[in-house]
């Protein structure tokens, strides 16, 4: 048995001005190939090393054309998309038992390819019709019918922050497995709601997220095969954001339907949940100064890395300076320029320079504004470091060349890539520890949670500017179906109050 495995991942930020080309999806030379897929992912926790394991285990022969994971930006280079496509399908010939695909699910592809993930299936279909192929899906999939249609098995990670990537591949793997076999006949139902769901109100350990996940774990104790709640990306302006769900049955459509839709009853019941509402970020900053005792977390999600934020903007350390908070740990700030000029001054040597705010954000009207700040260099590194987890747990990341500003009462971790702070790494690879940090500005929504959380004072959502706020409000949608919720909430029945 020949099976090809494939990862493509990207969450693409429609409304953010940061480039992504073939090179943003993996190390410094960009995705991984052939050989190097199974070096850089076999063992990790991600849907594509569970895609491995199963593949070993079932005694077949592993092709693996390419992997990729960008962090989220915006559009994709329509030739990166195309290099991808082409990798896929030459590893098609000859045609092997099946494809594994680890693709995110809210892809866009610059010059109006809005649904890039359904595109790479069509082709692939076109070109084998009876090819059997199973998908993982991020979470935040914005799916489309276009996907479930040129595919046979979808199953979603069921945890946000991401901890059960693995998992979800192991799932959407083994029901392929089980087909191949003739043990079972997947077949799949789609549908969706029309909530614009804010992700910084998808935490899947509460509230209206969590009823959507455990009603999707209650179809798969009920019998089905999967059962998937995607709480979509909402920074996309293509006409298929927003939630959806997709079951998978074993021969049954008609139970694969039913499923699905009680599922998306229980998401639309509790729509106003999924919206978050701002607080102005001077009365954000007095929550954080009341704390006593740290580290106290600031969560600047307005830029926010993995949503496609440029990582740069400064109004959050802007504000906390100026009401005179000290022991300020930053980071990380992405700012290839400042990293040129604090490694060309060297480690110990004090500068001037303008840090951050390099990246326009004309979908929101707001120009980059830099931030003048006077310190020492206290490292330089090449920014590489093993993940320790829990998500993403033995994958190697790259910061690019990253340097240490340290102004006396804020030290700044400055990176030359885009880099969630996803891991403590983030901090300990430039000699931080942050655990002994009064306070921990992060550029982060979510992902802080699983790593930052358990050791964190308090944790204070400070909303400041990006293209990656969770005010709904600032962005224009051009291609976005309506009436969407809560765009236009009048079209609809008022939502039920979730404070009564
Ligand atoms: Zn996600």
């Amino acid at each position: 048995m020949r099976l090809v495995i494939a990862q493509m991942m990207h969450e693409t930020n429609t409304f953010s001005p940061v480039p992504t080309p073939w090179e943003a999806f993996g190390g410094p030379r960009g995705p991984a190939l052939g050989r190097e897929v199974i070096e850089a992912l076999a063992g990790t926790r991600t849907a594509t090393g569970a895609f491995i394991d199963l593949a070993r285990a079932a005694g077949a022969e592993v092709v693996t054309p390419v992997a990729g994971n960008a962090s989220p930006s915006g559009p994709v280079d329509r030739a990166a998309f195309e290099r991808f496509c082409g990798l896929i399908l030459a590893a098609l010939e000859p045609r092997p038992e099946g494809l594994l695909l680890d693709l995110h699910g809210a892809m866009v592809v610059a010059g109006g390819l809005l649904d890039a993930e359904g595109e790479l299936l069509r082709r692939v279909r076109a070109a084998h019709p009876a090819l059997p192929i199973a998908v993982a899906l991020d979470l935040h999939a914005n799916v489309t019918a276009q996907m479930v249609t040129n595919c046979d098995v979808i199953a979603g990670y069921k945890t946000y922050p991401h901890v059960d990537m693995y998992e979800a591949g192991e799932r959407a793997g083994s029901i392929l497995l089980r087909a191949l076999r003739g043990e079972v006949r997947p077949v799949m139902a789609f549908g969706n709601r029309p909530v614009l769901a804010q992700t910084l109100c998808m935490a899947t350990a509460q509230g209206a997220m969590q009823a959507f996940v455990q009603a999707a774990q209650a179809a798969e104790a009920a019998g089905l095969l999967a059962a998937s709640a995607f709480g979509g990306f909402p920074l996309a302006d293509i006409p298929d954001a927003g939630l959806s769900a997709v079951t998978v049955a074993n021969a049954d459509e008609a139970s694969a339907r039913k499923a699905c839709e009680a599922m998306l009853d229980v998401a639309w019941a509790r729509r106003a949940e999924f919206i978050y509402e701002p607080e102005p970020l001077a009365r954000s900053l007095e929550r954080v100064r009341a704390c006593d005792g740290g580290p106290v977390l600031l969560l600047d999600h307005a830029d926010n890395c993995a949503s496609g934020g440029t990582q740069d903007t400064m109004t959050v350390l802007r504000e906390a300076l100026a009401i005179g908070l000290k022991g300020i740990d930053v980071g990380p700030i992405r700012d290839p320029e400042a990293v040129a000029q604090l490694i060309a001054a060297g480690v110990g040597a004090t500068l001037t320079l303008p840090l951050g705010g390099k990246m326009d954000m004309p979908s929101i009207g707001l120009r980059g504004e830099p931030l003048v700040l006077t310190g020492v260099v206290r490292a330089i590194t090449d920014g590489e470091y093993t993940i320790t987890g829990p998500q993403l747990t033995g994958v190697r990341a790259h910061m690019g060349r990253t340097a240490v500003l340290d102004t006396g009462v804020a030290r700044i971790v400055v990176t030359e890539r885009n880099q969630e702070p996803w891991d403590l790494g983030v901090f300990t690879s430039v000699g931080i520890d942050p655990t002994r940090s009064r306070y921990l500005l992060l550029k982060s929504r979510m992902y802080y949670r699983p790593v930052f959380l358990p050791f964190a004072r308090a944790a204070v959502e400070c909303d400041g500017s990006g293209v990656t706020s969770s005010d709904w409000r600032l962005f224009d949608y051009q291609h976005l179906r309506r009436p969407m919720y809560p765009l236009d909430a009048q079209a609809f029945e008022p939502a039920p109050d979730p404070h009564r």
